[in-house]
């Protein structure tokens, strides 16, 4: 199973964090070993001051393909909920200035924090509005109809590198209003009105 991550898919957060618009999504992976299981907290890491929360759609992978055409996309994902894409940001804009690669700042330990998945529907999945309140109130927000790259998109461009397989996920990129979090914060993703992530930060 592999995590694939989508960056700079929300106009406002690369305005954000002085990012430029590339003309294909920006992709990363995230190890099995960063998933938080269960109700486990988020342990902030040693090795950063300045991890913040990037609240994201997660869509979940039901069948295997490679190089998917954008138009049958919708057939190889069915579950979506939302996670956080946890990011030491200290530690990326040291790997960017050195033009580096990320992992370091992406991928460590408990790193992806996903919700709980819900069924999607093709209709749905261009307006879905999602976000994320940290000790009750509204931090980022957004909706996939605001996405640079499409659910579709982004499988048909991942697809063209990496074989998709059943039960892998992606992270879709996220909307502005990222943040440091501090230990006792407590984090809730939202889509709609569901509740899909509870998580306390340690
Ligand atoms: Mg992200």
């Amino acid at each position: 199973m592999k995590i694939i991550c989508i960056g700079r898919n929300f106009t406002e957060h690369i305005q954000e964090l002085k990012n430029q618009i590339t003309g294909n999504p920006i992709i990363f992976l995230k190890p099995e070993t960063s998933l938080i299981i269960g109700r486990l907290p988020f342990f902030l890491p040693d090795f950063s001051q300045e991890i913040h929360h990037e609240i994201e759609l997660v869509i979940r992978i039901c069948k295997n393909g490679k190089r998917i055409e954008e138009r049958f996309a919708h057939k190889y994902f069915d579950a979506i909920t939302v996670g956080i894409d946890f990011t030491a940001r200290d530690i990326q804009n040291q790997q960017k200035e050195g033009g580096l690669p990320w992992e370091i700042a992406k991928a460590f330990d408990g790193s992806a924090a996903i919700g709980e998945f819900i069924p999607l529907s093709k209709q749905e999945e261009e307006h879905i509005k999602f976000s994320l309140l940290v000790n009750g109130e509204l931090r980022q927000n957004g909706n996939s109809s605001q996405m640079i790259y499409s659910f579709s998109k982004i499988i048909s461009y991942v697809s063209v590198y990496f074989t998709l397989k059943t039960g892998d996920l992606i992270f879709t990129g996220t909307p502005a209003g990222v943040r440091p979090v501090k230990r006792n914060d407590y984090l809730e993703g939202y889509i709609g009105e569901k509740r899909l992530l509870t998580l306390k930060i340690k």
